[in-house]
C-alpha cells in the first residue's frame, strides 16, 4: 500500500462526529475547522487524494498541531491520529518542499537534541536577549492577531534562563561510568533495568537520571545504563522524517536486543520517550524487524509506574517534607502520560508515598505547549498555552512544581519566570524522581 493510500485508508476511519474538536488546544485558540483534529484529518486526506495543492496556509494548518494526542484519546472511532499524522507530514514534506524551515527553528531543534550548539548559545544569550526581543512582530493567521516572539530571543531566553545548571559538554563517563551497572551492592540475585537517556537527559536532568538510579537500587534493581544511546525519534516523526524515525528506531531495538532477555524493563525519565519506546512495534509491523521490536515495546516502561509497583512491593521509605506549606505540591500531568501512555494516576500513587504530601493537580484541559521544540517553532501559541496553567499557578500556594516531561518543565519554567511578579513567590520546577529522591529515607 501507498503512503496515499494508508492516509486515506486512516483517515475514512474518521466518522466526522467533532467530538475531539474541544479537546484540541489550538482549535480552543484559533476556533477554525483547519485547526482542529476533525479539520487535520480532512486536510491530510484530501492532500493525499490529490484534491488540491499543499500550500503555506495548509502547512500551517498542518504543522501547529501539538501531536498532543488529545483527540485520539477521545476519539469514539479509534482514528490513529499520531501514524495518520506520521505519514501526513512526510507526504507534506514531500509535496511542499518550498516551505524550508528556518535556520533559527533548526538550530532551535539542535538546542533540544544535541550538546553542540548549547555553549555557543549559552555564552551569548544574556547578552542577546534584549537585542532580539526587537525583532518581534505582529503575527496574523487564520484571523487571529497576535505578538510572536522571534524564535532567536525565545531561545536566547531559554539558553540562558532554563539551563543554569546544565553542564555545557558534560562528560557521562564521569557520571555514569559508560556500559556498567550500577548499584551500591553489586549482586546476581538482584533484577536488572535497563536506563534510556535519549538525547537530551544528560543535558537538562543529570540530576534526575542520578536520582532514578538511587531509587531503583533503594528497590534492589541493578540499573544498566548503555554507553551508546541514540534519541527515541520523536523529534524526527514530529517532522515528518519517517526514513530519520525508523532509522533511530531500529539502532535503539538492535542494540537493545542482547540485554532484553535480562532486563526487566527499559525505562526512561520522559513520559514522551517512553510513549515512542512503546510504540516501536507500530513502525515494524509485516516488517523482518517485527519480533525484535515487539519484545522491545514490550519491555519499554515509563519509570513513574515502574516505579510506584516496585516501592510497593519494597521497604523504601520516604520522610515528608518540611512544614505544612511546603507539603503542597502542584503536579502537572504530560500529554505523554496521560494520552499517550494513558495513565494519570500513577504519577498521584508514587507521590502518596511521601507522607503528608498534598497533590494540586494543575488545571490540564490542554496541552502545555511545550511539545518537544514546538514552544522555540512556535512561541507564541506555545506561550499563550503555558500562560493558561501559570493563571492556576497564581491562584495556589504551593511552591513546587512537579513534571515527568522535560520539555513541559522547561516550559513551565519559563512561563513562571515572564509571571513572576504576578506569581509572587519562588515557584521550583521539579521531576517527580527528584522530590522522590530528595525525600528517600537512606537505609544502606
Ligand atoms: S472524534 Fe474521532 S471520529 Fe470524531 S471527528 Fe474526531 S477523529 Fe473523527
Ligand atoms: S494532536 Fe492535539 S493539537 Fe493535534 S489535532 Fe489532536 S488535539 Fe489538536
Amino acid at each position: 500500500m501507498t503512503i496515499q493510500q494508508t492516509i486515506s485508508q486512516l483517515a475514512n476511519q474518521c466518522v466526522l462526529c467533532g467530538l475531539c474538536i474541544p479537546h484540541c488546544p489550538t482549535y480552543h485558540l484559533f476556533r477554525t475547522e483547519n485547526e482542529s483534529p476533525r479539520g487535520r484529518i480532512s486536510l491530510f486526506k484530501a492532500l493525499a487524494e490529490e484534491q488540491f495543492e499543499a500550500s503555506e496556509d495548509l502547512w500551517l494548518s498542518l504543522d501547529h498541531c501539538l501531536t498532543c494526542r488529545a483527540c485520539e484519546k477521545i476519539c469514539p472511532s479509534q482514528v490513529d491520529y499520531a501514524t495518520l499524522n506520521n505519514l501526513g507530514r512526510a507526504l507534506l514534506v514531500s509535496q511542499y518542499p518550498q516551505h524550508k524551515r528556518s535556520l533559527t527553528q533548526k538550530m532551535a531543534e539542535k538546542l533540544l537534541v544535541t550538546q553542540s550548539l548549547h555553549p555557543l548559545v549559552k555564552i551569548s544569550a544574556k547578552a542577546a536577549a534584549p537585542i532580539l526581543s526587537l525583532f518581534d512582530t505582529d503575527h496574523n493567521h487564520q484571523g487571529v492577531k497576535y505578538q510572536k516572539p522571534s524564535t532567536l530571543g525565545t531561545m536566547s531566553h531559554f539558553s540562558h534562563e532554563m539551563l543554569p545548571n546544565a553542564s555545557l559538554n558534560p562528560k557521562l563517563e564521569e557520571y555514569y561510568p559508560a556500559s556498567k551497572t550500577l548499584s551500591s551492592t553489586d549482586s546476581q540475585d538482584k533484577q536488572q533495568v535497563i536506563l534510556f537517556k535519549g538525547c537530551s537527559s544528560d543535558l537538562f536532568e543529570q540530576q534526575t537520571l542520578n536520582d532514578a538510579i538511587t531509587l531503583l537500587n533503594a528497590c534492589q534493581f541493578n540499573v544498566h545504563v548503555p554507553e551508546k544511546q541514540q534519541c527515541c525519534g520523536a523529534m524526527n516523526s514530529r517532522h515528518g522524517d519517517i526514513q530519520g524515525m525508523n532509522k533511530l528506531a531500529q539502532q535503539n531495538i538492535n542494540q537493545y536486543k542482547p540485554l532484553l532477555q535480562e532486563s526487566e524493563a527499559i525505562l526512561s525519565i520522559t513520559n514522551s520517550c517512553s510513549g515512542q519506546l512503546k510504540e516501536y512495534i507500530k513502525f515494524f509491523e509485516q516488517d523482518d524487524l517485527e519480533n525484535d521490536a515487539r519484545n522491545f515495546s514490550h519491555k519499554a516502561t515509563d519509570i513513574i509506574s515502574f516505579l510506584t509497583h516496585a516501592i510497593k512491593k519494597s521497604s523504601v521509605q520516604f520522610t515528608p517534607i518540611g512544614n505544612k506549606e511546603l507539603q503542597k505540591i502542584g503536579v502537572h500531568i504530560p500529554c505523554s502520560l496521560k494520552n499517550v501512555l494513558k495513565d494519570d494516576q500513577s504519577l498521584f500513587d508514587l507521590l502518596e508515598n511521601i507522607p503528608n504530601i498534598q497533590l494540586i493537580r494543575i488545571n490540564d484541559q490542554y496541552c502545555c505547549g511545550a511539545a518537544g521544540s514546538y514552544m522555540l517553532q512556535y512561541p507564541e501559541i506555545a506561550n499563550r498555552l503555558i500562560d493558561e496553567k501559570i493563571d492556576d499557578v497564581i491562584q495556589h500556594d504551593y511552591q513546587t512544581i512537579v513534571s515527568s516531561n522535560i520539555g513541559c518543565s522547561l516550559h513551565f519554567k519559563d512561563g513562571i519566570k515572564r509571571h513572576e511578579h504576578q506569581i509572587g513567590r519562588k515557584v521550583e520546577v521539579i521531576h517527580p524522581i527528584h522530590l522522590l529522591a530528595r525525600q528517600l529515607i537512606k537505609a544502606y
